[in-house]
C-alpha cells in the first residue's frame, strides 16, 4: 500500500530534517521551498496533510496559508504550522489563517506526532459530519425550492399533528393549473421561477413552530397547518397577484384541496390523498379555486375501489349484459338502428350505471376488454336473429378511445364479423372526439381502415367538445350523433336551435347521416323534426331495453 502524502512547505534545513526523521516511515514527503512550488505540488499531488513552516526567509508562510484558505480544493487539507521558538503571536495568527494546530521549532518528536495525528482525526470527523449533513439535507429537502420533499413532509407533518393533537389541523394541497403547458410553452427556467416564487410565498405565510410545508411533486405544494391560521381566499388572491407580477403571458392559477384532519390516525399520505381528491373535484373549473374534502368523495373512492376489485370476476361471471336502445325514423314509422349500451348487474350492489364504471375502466384500461365483450354480444344477438330468419337492423357500439392503442383492433372486429357470419355494415362504430384529441394521426389512420373494411363510423356526442369540427375536417364520418345537450336547450335557447339548424345543413352538405340523442318529449320531437332531423334516439320512443324486449319490439315493427 502506498503511504499517505505530506506536503512540507517552507521548512529550512533543520526543520526539514526533523520532519523527515519523524515522518518518513509513515508519509511520502514532498518539499516546497517557496509559494509557487507549494501550489505546483498541491496541483500535482493529492496531499493528505500539510506542514507549513512560517518563519522562513525564502517564503512568506502566512501569505501561503491565506492563499490556500481561499481555494476550495485545498481548504480541507489539515495544516500543521511550525513557528519559531521566539515567535509569541505566530501560533495564533497561523490558526486564524486556517492552520489547525502549531508546533514550535526545534520540533519535539512526541508533541509533533501527536498534534499531526490529532488534526488529521479532526479533519476526518468534520468531513464525515459534513457528508452526513449533506446527505440528510438532500434527502429532506427539495433542491429547487429548499422546502421539504415528500418523505420529509410526511414525517414532519405527522409529528406536528401528533404533538398538537388538541389543535384542529388542515392539510392544504396546492396545484398549478396546466403547469405542464407552461413548462412546454416557455423555458423550464420559467417553470422553476414560478415554483421558487410560490415556495417563498408559502414559507412567508406559515408559522414554522406549528406548521409544516413541503413540495411533494412537480407543481404540488402541501401545507399542514392549524385551521384557524388559514385564510384560503387571501392566499389564492395573493398568489394570483404575485404570479401576475412575474409577467408571464400565460395565466398561472393555483388551486387548493383542503382536508380537515378529523382522523389523526390516518397517515399523512392518506390525508394528502383526500386533500388531492377534493382538488380533483374542481380541476378545470376556473371559478372555484379551492374545495374541502367531504365524505361523499370517500364514498366515491370506495365505490371506485369496489369496481376495480370486482371487474375481472364480473366479466367472467356474466354480470355484464347489453341493453339495446332503438333508433327511430318517425317519418317512416320504422326502427332503423339501435345502440348497444352495457349494464352491470352486481350481485350485491344491483344494477350499476355505466356512468359510474366506464370512467373507472377508461382509467385502468379494462374498457378495452369490456368493449370487446359488448361487440361480441351484439354479434351474437344479430346472428341469433338471422338464424331465426328475422329481419335485423345495424347496431351501434361504442369504441372507447383506449381501443385505438390496440394494434389488433381492426383484426379483432374483422374476426368477429367472420366468426358470426355477418357483414361489416351491421356493426356501426361510435367514436368520440376525445380519441381524436389524444392522437389525431393514429385515429385518422384507423378510422380510414374501418371505412375501407366497410364499417360505418359515427361521431358520438358531436358538438360537446372542442375538436368536433377539426375531426370532421380530417375524417370522413358517416353519421353525426348530436350531443344531448342541444336537445335539452332546444325549447329555451334560440342559439341552440340555430346551431342545430347549421349542423343539419352541414350534415346534408357533407352527405352525412344525422341522429339526435336524448329526445324525451313531444315538444322536443316536433322541434327536432321541423329542423330536418330524420333519425331519433331517446326516451320519448324507448329507453334502452334488455335484448329479449328489443327482440319483441323489432318483431312488432316488422
Ligand atoms: P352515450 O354513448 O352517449 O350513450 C347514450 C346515453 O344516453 C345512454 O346512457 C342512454 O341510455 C342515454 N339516453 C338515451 N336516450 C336518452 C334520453 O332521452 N334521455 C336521457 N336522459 N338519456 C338518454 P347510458 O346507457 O347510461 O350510458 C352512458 C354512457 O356510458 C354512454 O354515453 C357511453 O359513453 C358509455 N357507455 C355505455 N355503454 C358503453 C359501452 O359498451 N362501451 C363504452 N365504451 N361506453 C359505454
Ligand atoms: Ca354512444
Ligand atoms: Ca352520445
Amino acid at each position: 500500500m502506498s503511504l499517505p502524502i505530506m506536503l512540507m512547505a517552507g521548512a529550512e534545513e533543520a526543520v526539514s530534517n526533523d520532519i523527515k526523521r519523524i515522518f518518513s516511515s509513515e508519509y511520502e514527503i514532498h518539499a516546497a521551498h517557496n509559494e509557487d512550488e507549494g501550489f505546483n505540488l498541491l496541483n500535482q499531488i493529492d496531499a493528505n496533510v500539510m506542514i507549513v513552516a512560517l518563519n522562513n526567509s525564502e517564503m512568506d508562510g502566512y501569505q501561503f496559508l491565506e492563499n490556500i484558505a481561499q481555494d476550495q480544493r485545498y481548504k480541507k487539507i489539515p495544516i500543521l504550522a511550525v513557528i519559531d521558538h521566539g515567535d509569541s503571536e505566530g501560533g495564533e495568527r497561523a490558526m486564524k489563517l486556517g492552520a489547525r494546530e502549531f508546533v514550535t521549532s526545534p520540533l519535539n518528536e512526541t508533541t509533533t506526532r501527536y498534534r499531526l495525528k490529532n488534526i488529521i482525526a479532526r479533519a476526518e470527523n468534520e468531513d464525515h459530519l459534513q457528508r452526513i449533513a449533506e446527505i440528510s439535507r438532500s434527502m429532506e429537502l427539495d433542491s429547487l425550492t429548499g422546502l421539504y420533499n415528500r418523505s420529509a413532509f410526511y414525517r414532519h407533518a405527522s409529528e406536528m399533528i401528533k404533538s398538537n393533537h388538541e389543535v384542529p389541523y388542515y392539510i392544504v394541497y396546492f396545484d398549478i393549473s396546466a403547469f405542464k403547458v407552461i413548462n412546454d410553452l416557455f423555458h423550464t427556467e420559467t417553470g422553476n421561477v414560478i415554483l421558487k416564487t410560490a415556495g417563498r410565498y408559502f414559507r412567508g405565510i406559515i408559522n414554522d413552530r406549528v406548521s409544516v410545508l413541503g413540495r411533494i411533486g412537480a407543481d404540488h405544494f402541501v401545507i399542514c397547518m392549524p385551521q384557524d391560521m388559514l385564510n384560503i381566499d387571501r392566499v389564492i388572491r395573493e398568489l394570483d397577484r404575485i404570479m401576475r407580477g412575474l409577467n408571464i403571458s400565460q395565466n398561472i392559477l393555483f388551486f387548493a384541496g383542503i382536508y380537515p384532519v378529523v382522523d389523526v390516525n390516518l397517515s399523512v399520505d392518506q390525508m394528502c390523498d383526500r386533500a388531492s381528491m377534493a382538488l380533483n373535484k374542481i380541476k378545470g373549473n376556473y371559478i372555484t379555486r379551492y374545495a374541502y374534502y367531504d365524505a361523499s368523495m370517500r364514498e366515491k373512492l370506495l365505490r371506485d375501489q369496489m369496481i376495480v376489485r370486482d371487474m375481472e370476476y364480473a366479466l367472467d361471471d356474466n354480470q355484464f349484459t347489453i341493453y339495446l336502445q332503438p333508433i327511430y325514423r318517425p317519418d317512416e314509422n320504422k326502427i332503423v338502428s339501435a345502440e348497444a349500451l352495457v349494464r352491470w348487474f352486481h350481485p350485491e350492489s344491483g344494477m350499476i350505471s355505466p356512468g359510474f364504471f366506464i370512467p373507472v375502466f377508461e382509467r385502468n384500461g379494462f374498457i378495452v376488454k369490456l368493449d370487446r365483450f359488448v361487440w361480441e354480444s351484439v354479434c351474437k344477438f344479430l346472428r341469433s336473429r338471422l338464424n331465426a330468419g328475422k329481419k335485423i337492423v345495424p347496431v351501434s357500439v361504442n369504441v372507447s378511445r383506449l381501443n385505438f392503442y390496440s394494434f389488433d383492433l381492426l383484426i379483432f372486429l374483422l374476426n368477429l364479423i367472420k366468426k358470426y357470419e355477418l357483414e361489416p355494415w351491421m356493426l356501426k362504430l361510435e367514436v368520440t372526439e376525445s380519441a381524436y384529441m389524444d392522437n389525431p394521426k393514429q385515429i385518422i389512420t384507423v378510422i380510414n381502415q374501418f371505412k375501407e373494411s366497410g364499417f360505418p363510423v359515427l361521431m358520438d356526442d358531436f358538438g360537446a367538445g372542442y375538436s368536433s369540427f377539426n375531426m370532421l375536417k380530417d375524417i370522413q364520418i358517416d353519421v353525426l350523433k348530436v350531443d344531448m345537450a342541444f336537445v335539452r336547450e332546444i325549447e329555451r335557447s334560440e342559439r341552440a336551435r340555430t346551431i342545430l339548424q347549421m349542423i343539419v345543413a352541414l350534415a346534408q352538405e357533407l352527405k352525412m347521416g344525422i341522429v339526435t340523442e336524448g329526445v324525451e318529449t313531444k315538444t322536443q320531437l316536433d322541434y327536432i323534426m321541423s329542423m330536418g332531423f330524420v333519425d331519433i334516439q331517446g326516451y320519448y320512443f324507448s329507453k334502452p331495453l334488455p335484448v329479449k324486449d328489443f327482440n319483441e319490439l323489432l318483431d312488432k315493427y316488422e
